[in-house]
């Protein structure tokens, strides 16, 4: 089968198959390009392989661009990598790799097309397409990855425990273009993850956290943690997820499954939001429920707290994996933290200070946090649903009408600390913060409007009293 090469593609073709044939090394386009632009998906890295050297490629290559691109070479890995256009090319001679099980790392030799086919993960990996004079755009199809493509299957091109025995992080390759492609994975080989599982130990959380986060990241991620789960991958890296799975029943009363629960939320962000730490707040939202779970006889199951719980498994569970400890680690926390506010609001008698405190606290996170909380309602019993949804939507309501109002979110306080010295004079002290504080909570709970005049009435009044 010949490739179909878009316009776009033509001259970065010409020119590699030129570079070829002047350092006369057979060369073809491999992996996941290949892949990808079968399927119809744009692919920005490019993965050229020759038979020969890939750097003298690279450079025969990048003298033909105008303006030659900077080209970074690692000569230990015997590869270059260039950027030209949106597309970043990396070239590599064709290896041969044999491992040894006493070592994680393959011994890799030179070799041909067919070795350098061999050694990738997947049939649907393993395509190349030829850039030489003789057979240009030709498909070379050692594992009838074309077939795969076409079926949706992904199945590794030699003996799947040897494949996954080798290097572990194919397990999650696997369940993660499964997600990403909604490919099914084939039975043969999905046992061979299943009885490989525990050589996952051996990959670093950063390599696992990669995985995760492109799982995370597709359409139906759901998808990707059952099979994670079905795998017995998920408990090795994240236990606190799977800690969540299964149903209690005592007097005849069960709880939801938690774990089903939560990849259905994720699932529901998924389909509004790309973000993916608003992606990881639905995943970590519910994990505190497995220590907060309370049974009370003749009433039933109840989760209080697990929110803070959550919260705080949020810096645990992103160290662990490697995952950044900075703002974005502080946006999941803190949606995590309040998750549960705006619906738990109705079932009180919602008060506009209520409204208020939750503005304050949410402040520029407000609309994702109601958008998980939206995620979150997935009841099975229609009534039910129906009910949350219209108590979401008074909150959702209310919120705004108050916003409009008040003007409490991204909060600033009308008075600052130096007007309050310099009115009262005296130095810094915590008095200055107690009065700036007594402010702020009149003003949240509605004593006073959010404006400078009632606010430094208020401060003359409170001051006086604190500092009596
Ligand atoms: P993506 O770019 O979406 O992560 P990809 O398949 O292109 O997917 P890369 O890491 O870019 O993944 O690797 C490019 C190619 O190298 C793959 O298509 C595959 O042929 C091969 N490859 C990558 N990682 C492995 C691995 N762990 N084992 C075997 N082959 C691999
Ligand atoms: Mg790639």
């Amino acid at each position: 089968m010949v490739f179909e090469i878009k316009a776009y593609e033509r001259k970065i073709f010409n020119l590699l198959s030129e570079a070829a044939l002047e350092i006369n090394a057979p060369t073809y386009i491999v992996g996941g390009y290949v892949r990808d632009r079968l399927l119809g998906r744009s692919c920005k890295d490019l993965d050229v392989v020759c038979v020969g050297s890939g750097i003298e490629l690279a450079e025969a290559f990048a003298k033909k661009l105008k303006p030659v691109p900077r080209l970074v070479t690692y000569a230990r890995f015997g590869t270059a990598m260039l950027k030209h256009k949106d597309l970043e090319i990396e070239f590599v001679g064709a290896r041969r790799e044999s491992y040894r099980a006493d070592s994680r790392k393959p011994a890799v030799e030179e070799g041909t097309l067919e070795d350098d086919q061999n050694r990738r993960d997947f049939t649907i990996n393993a395509l190349a397409i030829s850039v030489n004079k003789q057979d240009f755009g030709a498909i070379i199809d050692p594992f009838n990855g074309l077939a795969d493509l076409a079926k949706k299957r992904i199945v590794t091109p030699l003996n799947p425990l040897s494949t996954f025995s080798d290097d572990p992080l194919r397990m999650l390759r696997a369940i993660r273009f499964a997600s990403q492609l909604n490919f099914k994975i084939d039975p043969v080989t999905f046992e061979g993850i299943q009885s490989m599982a525990p050589r996952l130990s051996i990959i670093s959380k950063e390599r696992i956290a990669s995985e995760i986060n492109k799982i995370i990241l597709s359409n139906k991620p759901s998808r990707g943690f059952l099979l994670l789960d079905e795998a017995n991958l998920l408990k090795q890296f994240f236990p606190e997820l799977t800690a969540l799975k299964g149903v209690e029943i005592r007097e005849k009363i069960a709880h939801k499954d938690n774990f089903l629960h939560t990849l259905e939320v994720l699932d529901n962000v998924a389909r509004n939001s790309d973000n993916l730490w608003l992606r990881w707040a639905a995943i970590m939202h519910d994990v505190g429920k497995a220590s907060a779970k309370r049974f009370h006889e003749g009433q039933g199951w109840t989760f209080h707290g697990h929110e803070v719980v959550s919260a705080r498994l949020v810096p645990k569970v992103f160290k662990r994996l490697k995952l950044p400890l900075d703002h974005k680690m502080k946006y999941t926390q803190k949606i995590v933290a309040l998750h549960h506010r705006p619906i738990s609001l109705t079932k009180e008698n919602i008060s506009d200070s209520a409204i208020r405190r939750l503005l304050f606290d949410a402040g520029d996170e407000l609309d994702d946090l109601m958008l998980l909380c939206k995620a979150d309602i997935t009841s099975k019993n229609k009534e039910k649903k129906e009910r949350f949804i219209r108590n979401y939507e008074y909150v959702s309501e209310k919120l705004k009408e108050l916003e409009e109002k008040d003007k409490i979110r991204n909060w600033q306080p009308p008075i600052s600390g130096e007007m309050i010295m310099e009115y009262f004079e005296i130095k810094p002290s915590k008095e200055v913060g107690y009065i700036k504080v007594a402010i702020r909570e009149a003003i949240l709970d509605g004593l006073i409007s959010n404006e400078y005049e009632a606010a430094f009435e208020f401060m003359k009044e409170k001051g006086a009293e604190i500092l009596r």
